[in-house]
């Protein structure tokens, strides 16, 4: 066996979910898009029904199929991206939720399937998805009078906890949404730690759920052990690996593991990450290649048969900050090739 072990502690995802929900008086769901943030969309979905949310979102309406097949009809799933063209006999069959971003999306809803439920997701200040004040003006008598399930908006700096766009976004979801009896939500993650005002009737979190931060008091979630292929005895000012980018300075004992950048073990970390032997680390030396990586052993006492890349000492995001990334990134990269192994659950 030479591809890498990715292992998912579904104990700790839904130990994550309930923490989040122990900090809010309202409805907590979870965001699963992008498979799970990396981690396979259909067990960490389970794994979160289980724990008891309700709702559950993703990005797109086919990343909404594979949910539905994997949850069965009791739970609502959202789709951010609304309803998109072609898009009507996926959400119609497979009882997804829009959230409709635009007065055209609103108008394709209603005119293809009047009764069935959707939501509205309202831009204050990202600029990014969502109806602007003066589109929402024009439509939410409209909206608000059918099956409307939902009003939502995004928080553009939540992970800045003193940034100034947090309380001008929440003036604006206010000026937008208050009056209204349609459950209303704001925070993900971030906006959770912002404390209660940033609640309203649900909080979506995604990335806490799966270790990262900005919830720091999260349990790791993804756990990364690579097989060492071999191991050999380097001479003082030999190189390793492409472009010669690192040379012995003493003799030394080079590992090469199982994983590189087709795996999700981004190029930028050459040189800056760590691997390691139980908790002993080990640096990383020399360029990430596309299968392959190589570490310095020699300060181990013993040959290592696997190295560990993401571990209680290295999380996604000290993982992240050596690539110049964020957390969200290594994790929706984490790559096809590895064995998953799931625990817990
Ligand atoms: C991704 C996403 C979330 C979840 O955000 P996290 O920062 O991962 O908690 C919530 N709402 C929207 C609209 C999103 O795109």
């Amino acid at each position: 066996m030479s591809t890498g072990f990715l292992t998912v502690d579904l104990d700790a995802l839904t130990s994550n979910w309930r923490a989040l929900d122990g900090m809010t008086d309202v409805e907590t769901a979870a965001v699963v898009k992008a498979d799970g943030y990396g981690l396979g969309v259909a067990k960490v979905g389970r794994a979160l029904i289980k724990a008891g949310a309700k709702r559950l979102f993703v990005a797109a309406a086919e990343e909404g199929v594979e949910l539905r097949q994997a949850v069965g009809p009791n739970v609502e799933i959202f789709v951010f991206s609304g309803h998109m063209r072609g898009d009507t006999d996926m959400i119609g069959d497979m009882m997804l939720t829009p959230l409709v971003n635009t007065v055209g999306q609103l108008t394709r809803h209603l005119e293809a399937l009047p009764e069935h439920p959707f939501g509205v997701q309202l831009d204050t200040g990202m600029n990014r998805l969502g109806l602007e004040i003066g589109e929402w003006a024009s439509v939410a008598e409209i909206a608000l009078s059918q099956n409307c399930r939902l009003v939502m908006s995004h928080l553009a700096c939540a992970d800045e906890p003193d940034h100034a766009m947090n309380r001008q976004q929440l003036e604006q979801f206010h000026l937008m949404t208050d009056g209204i009896e349609v459950p209303r939500s704001l925070a993900a993650t971030g906006g959770i730690l912002l404390g209660p005002e940033y609640h309203f009737d649900m909080t979506r979190p995604g990335v806490g759920l799966y270790g990262g931060a900005p919830f720091t008091d999260a349990q790791p979630v993804a756990f990364l052990d690579l097989p060492v292929i071999q191991v050999r005895d380097v001479e003082v000012g030999e190189t390793v690996g492409y472009a010669n980018s690192w040379t012995a300075k003493r003799p030394s004992k080079i590992a090469t593991v199982s994983g590189g950048y087709a795996d999700g073990l981004i190029r930028a970390l050459s040189g800056g990450a760590n691997l390691w032997h139980g908790d002993q680390a080990v640096p990383l030396v020399g360029r990430v290649s596309m299968d392959l990586i190589t570490a310095d052993v020699t300060d181990l006492p013993e040959l290592p048969g696997v190295l560990s890349v993401l571990n209680q000492d290295q999380t996604v995001d000290a993982l992240a900050e050596r690539a110049g990334t964020i957390g969200y990134e290594i994790l929706t990269s984490l790559g096809p090739r590895y064995q998953r192994r799931y625990a817990g659950g």
